[in-house]
């Protein structure tokens, strides 16, 4: 397993921002979320540095849909950013929290009613329209509304390479060569309310290759000039989604953010070339900013090996608190927080509790040999896990502590059994 910053090792024992597994195991239980908040400034930090230009006002989302909580909105307003939400829920918690408004982004394909008029009612920055309905129906309100459209520019990565399709049939956003987005333009041209400020885009998860983000970027200004000289449009803002890859396991590149600086510059310099009135680029990296901040702390119950020899390890959670895995074939790395430093010589399937053949967290991974109560800890869970998490097999959600400048604070509760039955009748 990688050691990211602020984890080591004293007496075998893995120690997460100065906490040993062990302590942090026995003081808030198991499976346990933990967020390293020092690391997420470290990378926050970094990202400020690379995704900044001269010339171009940039402003970086967190795609809150990664980890969403109070405590987290905290830090993220705390550390200067905007937020991206995607539901009446996320728009929720940030209200909790106190996050300024006037930097909330509301995304969706399928707003409802109730989360648009929360949306205008809480002021939230811009309003990323997402298909033709929406916009009539923004249009139809008859109150101010601030907009940017996603659009769907036709590019799809996923991993590795971008692919260029010509006509996309993603349930988001709206292409550029449509009818929906000539009339989408023609409502914002004439609504004394609905004001386009510019275009947004995300093409996809986990993406590792500069040249997406760069191929993305000149699809969307070769359009944005195109439209330009078609309509008279005002546009000024640019998003260009999150998506970016990070580190889960051995074979996959850690992310350096220089691509960013060079983005900008292309960017920049085509917007001066054409003479766009672009003059601010915006990012919403999700997992960039949490992935590897946080790690899964599990206890070893049984363990057994089959009868064709295989061997498995049976942990306390599972697909209920990391979906990612059955989901995807998410692929994660671990240790023996205990044995951390101890000879990988064994090979292991680490399975959950769940009543699913499926619950498998990680499969084939050499570890030293496992014994029941050794805690077994994966990296890398920051995103998508506590945020994908389920009641499945009624199993209460573990709790995620966030520890700072040596300081664990929980910043999610666990939950009891009492408060899986809460609502039932
Ligand atoms: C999911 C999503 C993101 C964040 O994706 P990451 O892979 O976590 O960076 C950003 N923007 C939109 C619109 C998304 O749907």
């Amino acid at each position: 397993m990688k050691f990211f910053n602020n984890m080591s090792i004293e007496n075998h024992m893995l120690h997460l921002n100065g906490h040993s597994v062990k302590d942090l195991a026995e003081s808030y239980g198991t499976p346990l979320y933990v967020l390293d908040t020092d690391y997420i400034k470290t990378k926050c930090n970094e990202l400020k540095q690379h995704f900044k230009h001269p010339s171009l006002e940039t402003e970086i989302l967190y795609a809150s849909k990664a980890f969403s909580s109070k405590a987290m909105y905290e830090l993220v307003n705390e550390l200067g950013l905007s937020l991206d939400v995607v539901s009446g829920g996320e728009l929720y918690t940030a209200k909790a929290s106190n996050f300024p408004m006037d930097r909330v982004y509301m995304h969706g394909n399928n707003k409802s009613f109730a989360e648009i008029q929360m949306a205008l009612d809480s002021g939230v920055h811009r309003i990323i329209v997402d298909n033709l309905m929406e916009l009539e129906y923004l249009q139809s309100l008859n109150r101010p509304v601030d907009i940017l459209i996603r659009i769907n520019p036709g590019i799809e990565a996923h991993t590795h390479e971008y692919i260029q399709t010509a006509n996309d049939d993603s349930k988001f956003g709206i292409s550029f060569d449509s009818y929906d987005l000539s009339s989408a333009i023609d409502i914002c041209q004439s609504s004394d309310t609905v004001t386009l400020h510019g275009f947004h885009c995300h093409i996809g998860s986990q993406i590792h290759e500069a040249s997406s983000f760069e191929k993305t970027a000149s699809v969307m200004l070769d359009q944005i000039k195109l439209l330009e000289h078609k309509y008279s449009l005002n546009i000024t803002e640019l998003n260009l989604g999150g998506g970016f890859g990070v580190y889960y396991s051995k074979d996959q590149p850690i992310t350096d953010y220089g691509f960013l600086t060079d983005l900008l510059n292309q960017c920049s310099a085509y917007i001066s070339k054409q003479n766009l009135k672009i003059k601010k680029m915006m990012i919403e990296p999700g997992r960039l900013l949490v992935a590897n901040a946080g790690s899964t702390i599990y206890q070893v119950g049984f363990t057994k090996t089959t009868a064709s020899g295989k061997n498995y390890v049976f942990v306390d959670g599972g697909m209920t608190d990391n979906i990612r895995p059955a989901l995807y074939q998410a692929e994660y790395e671990a240790c023996i927080g205990n044995k951390a430093d101890l000879d990988n010589d064994k090979l292991y399937t680490i399975a959950g509790k769940c009543c699913e053949s499926g619950d498998i967290l990680i499969k084939d991974i050499l570890l030293p040999q496992a014994d029941q109560e050794d805690y077994l800890v994966i990296a890398s869970t920051g995103a998508y896990g506590y945020s994908m998490a389920s009641h499945y097999n009624r199993l209460p959600k573990p709790a995620v502590i966030m520890i700072e400048n040596g300081q664990p604070k929980v910043a999610i509760k666990r939950e009891t059994y009492q408060d899986l039955i809460q609502y039932d009748l």
